[in-house]
């Protein structure tokens, strides 16, 4: 049967069927999309307060994503790396002068950008630190969320993601967030590089103490380590700014991206550092058959375009200090904590918030708790203010039930 006649409970049944169970979704099926707007298939729209986790920066089939992707689509989508094609090299120019970086690495999926920004600092570590084969060190943060590779979720610390999934691999360890006399001391011979995310969003829009990437950078400066921020989240104008660690004046050795890199369009990531180290793979060093493939680079050029052009940055700073405004005059006892940085905005509850996701689900809001007991809310970045004020409206209501 064609899909857009399938009953909403048989589609239901069918996915719990078929499909794995890694996901626990609302049971809300959407169907078409438009900027900050999603329709489930009886017609119900629902603003989108998650953006695809600021996948969506942009908003839902932006006209000139959506024209990149087709144009591209029909010309030619994927040469492999064997041959060059005519759009990465724009693609990897753009995003070195927006990152104010010498080199792009492409890759797709944001978890494997992770992993080849460790391949990358290890190998930094042994050709250019003279550390001893085999012995390169990471140290990492707790309640991190770097992907779900079995390298990634080694050396996370949430149960959840790593139990039953071992072994892992060995050469990290863990300081906690916001704890930069921690990064110190963790510090030994054989560091190569701090990963980290400067939000940690999956832990639940965790902000760290002012001072703390200014520390970071001056400590791995000093010691001779990489600094690698993780802004495949809190990047592409999320937080306010292009780039979060941006918020300190930090500029780091690599960033890390992905998400926002194609507007929700197609899988990009890259990682994004200097010549001294990304200029370190040789060929046959690393590779991925569709990294850096034109359909990608097209519309990931188009989608740094919008993010510039629309100056998304600033759209967040400035409606994302509206917003929390006053969504911080909602007086409830379950509200533990709001905080946020740009569009990026966490309400904490003394409760699970899974029921007040589900009652903004009812009050036409999509939004997803982050580690159970908060809110995190995140609307494309193109939203009015018209938009934002009647989301506020909608949670203040969700308060009130
Ligand atoms: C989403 C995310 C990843 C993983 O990206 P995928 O595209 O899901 O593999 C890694 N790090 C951070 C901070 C993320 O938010």
């Amino acid at each position: 049967m064609e899909n857009g006649r399938t009953e909403p409970g048989e589609l239901i049944a069918l996915e719990d069927r078929w499909g794995a169970h890694n996901y626990r979704p609302l049971d809300v099926i959407l169907e078409r999309a438009s900027g900050v707007w999603a329709y489930d298939t009886e017609g119900k729209r629902y603003l989108d307060c998650l953006s695809a986790y600021s996948a969506l920066n942009q908003g839902h089939c932006h006209p000139r994503i959506v024209q990149a992707l087709q144009e591209q689509a029909a010309r030619c989508t994927l040469t492999s790396r064997a041959f060059r094609n005519d759009q990465l090299p724009h693609f990897v120019a753009d995003l070195a002068r927006i990152c104010e970086m010498e080199m792009v690495l492409p890759m797709n999926s944001g978890a494997e950008a992770v992993e080849s920004a460790i391949k990358a600092m290890r190998q930094w570590g042994y050709s250019s630190k003279g550390i001893p084969a085999g012995r390169a060190e990471i140290v990492v943060c707790a309640n991190n969320f770097h992907g779900r590779t079995t390298t990634e979720i080694g050396f996370s610390s949430e149960p959840l993601y790593r139990d039953g999934f071992g072994p892992f691999t060995p050469g990290f360890v863990s300081v906690p967030f916001g704890d930069s006399e921690a990064l110190e001391e963790a510090i030994t011979p054989n560091t190569c590089g701090f990963l980290f995310e400067p939000i940690q969003c999956e832990a639940g829009i965790l902000i760290p103490p002012d001072g703390y990437l200014s520390d970071v950078a001056e400590i791995c400066r000093r010691n001779d380590v990489l600094m690698a921020a993780d802004e495949i989240q809190t990047g592409l104008g999320r937080t306010g700014y292009m780039f979060a660690c941006q918020h300190e004046g930090v500029q780091p050795d690599i960033y890390i991206l992905g998400k926002a890199l194609s507007g929700g369009m197609y899988p990009v990531s890259a990682v994004v550092s200097s010549a001294g180290i990304l200029g370190l793979f040789r060929p046959g060093s690393h590779g991925s058959t569709y990294g850096g493939n034109p359909l990608a680079c097209a519309v990931a050029r188009a989608a740094l375009r919008v993010i510039e052009e629309e100056r998304l940055a600033e759209r967040s700073a400035e409606l994302g200090a509206w917003f929390l405004y006053e969504l911080r005059k909602l007086r409830h006892p379950h509200i533990r904590e709001i905080r946020g940085r740009g569009l990026l905005v966490g309400i904490e509850l003394m409760v699970p918030a899974r029921t007040y996701c589900e009652r903004l689900k009812e009050l036409g809001m999509l939004c997803k708790e982050t580690h159970d007991y908060v809110i995190r809310l995140a609307p494309p970045l193109i939203i009015s203010e018209e938009e934002l004020s009647w989301a506020v409206g909608q949670v203040a209501k969700a308060f009130e039930a």
